[in-house]
């Protein structure tokens, strides 16, 4: 093993957590193997990063090559669309209110995840092993991965990118919680004849949310949770007829609506694990964390999940697997993450929910959102950066007061 100087470590998974941890590792000098497949199978999703996230991939050398191709989010839009008793008012978030140009960028997965692929290749501090781990061996001294040829990759570390299911999670004996929803989410890219003018809109149905997020041109992508015998419904539709039935659920705000080719069903779950690492392996990404697509949280809590591993195996250089620097990755990312799983779990469940109790509170904190600046405020600064809006909402709050 390497511990004298910098361990080595092994990064397992080729999704888009997994390349920006691999990346984020030799930066700072780690070396690393890399475990998993290049993609192949085309992914028609976006996703919305933020602008915290953005510095990463900034600093990785990455956001320069995919942002011409990726679309501002300057306002994000609530709309209760439900055909409930008790409905809230629009709540709007504008970047402006919080002295930000914009919220983030919305990239076509398209994009970001062969350039993260591309910048992996190129780096000579990562030895990428296209292959699978077969099989893990976990022990005080060290993480050892045997690959699907037989071959095996020893290191200090073992980064689980290895997405919702993990194997490595397994081979840890980390237990979760799971729980899957009745709802599947639709996925497709349309054009439109009106001006998107760089506004996010999430229509709150009975059903889930119906997601428009601009992207660049009068383009938009759209997340469209649903029943999953709807979802299967409506992709089998002809292309005028959904591009009407979408067209028709915005209320026609964006015009002429014309679906692309491609259509995604992405079925719904939650799961949560107990620990976020154990036997010298940390989880990352949705190995860490999977909650319905709502309100654009996954990739970005993900690439916090990196960044904060990182931070921590900087302080441990000779041995960032050991037990107390994994003490130190599960006490960090624990509040982050169960914060932003069960807000968003919770604001799915009360939208399923015929219950009056539920629909009201989900009503009334929506509507104190929507009529209270600062508070408004404080919820976007949260959703850039944990924390960054508790320091702001005094100020903010001290504003409202005096007015
Ligand atoms: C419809 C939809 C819309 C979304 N929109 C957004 C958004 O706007 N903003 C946002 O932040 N997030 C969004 N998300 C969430 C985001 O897509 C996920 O957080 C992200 O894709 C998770 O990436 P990952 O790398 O953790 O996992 P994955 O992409 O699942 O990658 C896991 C990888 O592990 C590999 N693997 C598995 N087993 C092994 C093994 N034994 N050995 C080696 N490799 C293995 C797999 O091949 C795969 O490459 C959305 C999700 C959905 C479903």
């Amino acid at each position: 093993m390497e511990h004298q100087q910098t361990a080595r470590i092994l990064v397992a998974g080729t999704g888009p957590a997994g390349l920006i941890a691999a990346l984020g590792f030799a930066a700072e000098g780690f070396p690393v193997t890399l475990v998993g497949p290049e993609a192949t199978a085309p992914d028609g999703r976006t996703t919305a990063l933020m602008n915290p996230a953005l510095k990463v991939l900034d600093r990785l050398g990455v956001l320069e090559v995919v942002k011409s191709k990726a679309a501002p989010l300057k306002v994000m839009r609530i709309v209760d669309a439900t055909s409930r008793l008790i409905r809230s008012p629009v709540v709007t978030f504008r970047a402006s209110e919080i002295d930000e140009d914009q919220f983030g960028l919305n990239l076509p997965n398209s994009v970001l995840n062969p350039a993260l692929a591309s910048a992996v290749a190129a780096h000579a501090g990562v030895e990428w092993q296209r292959s699978m781990v077969a099989n893990w061996r976990l022990d005080v001294e060290h993480a050892r991965a045997v690959l699907a040829d037989g071959s095996t990759v020893d290191a200090s570390l073992a980064v689980a990118a290895d997405g919702r299911l993990s194997p490595a999670r397994q081979a840890a004996g980390i237990s979760t919680s799971a729980r899957s929803y009745p709802q599947a989410a639709l996925v497709l890219n349309f054009g439109h004849s009106g001006d998107h003018t760089f506004t996010s809109t999430e229509f709150h149905t009975e059903t889930g949310p119906f997601t428009q997020v601009p992207l660049s041109g009068n383009r938009s992508s759209l997340v469209w949770v649903v029943k999953p015998e709807t979802a299967t419904d409506l992709a089998a539709l002809d292309d005028a007829t959904l591009s009407q039935r979408i067209e028709q659920q915005m209320q026609s705000m964006l015009g002429r609506v014309t679906v692309e080719p491609g259509r995604q069903i992405y079925p719904l779950s939650a799961v949560t694990p107990l620990r976020f690492a154990r036997d010298r392996v940390a989880l990352v990404g949705e190995a860490a964390h999977v909650f319905p697509p709502i309100g654009a949280q996954g990739l970005n809590l993900g690439i916090r999940d990196v960044d904060d591993l990182i931070g921590i195996a900087c302080e441990n250089r000779t041995d960032p697997g050991a037990a107390k620097a994994l003490a130190a990755y599960d006490f960090k990312r624990r509040p982050d993450i169960l914060a932003r799983s069960s807000a968003v779990n919770l604001l799915n469940m009360s939208l399923l929910s015929d219950m009056l109790p539920a629909q009201m509170a989900r009503v009334a904190g929506l509507g104190v959102l929507g009529g209270f600046a600062p508070l408004r405020a404080f919820f976007m600064r949260e959703g850039l950066r944990p924390g960054s809006g508790f320091a702001a909402l005094a100020g903010g709050l001290g504003k409202q007061v005096r007015r």
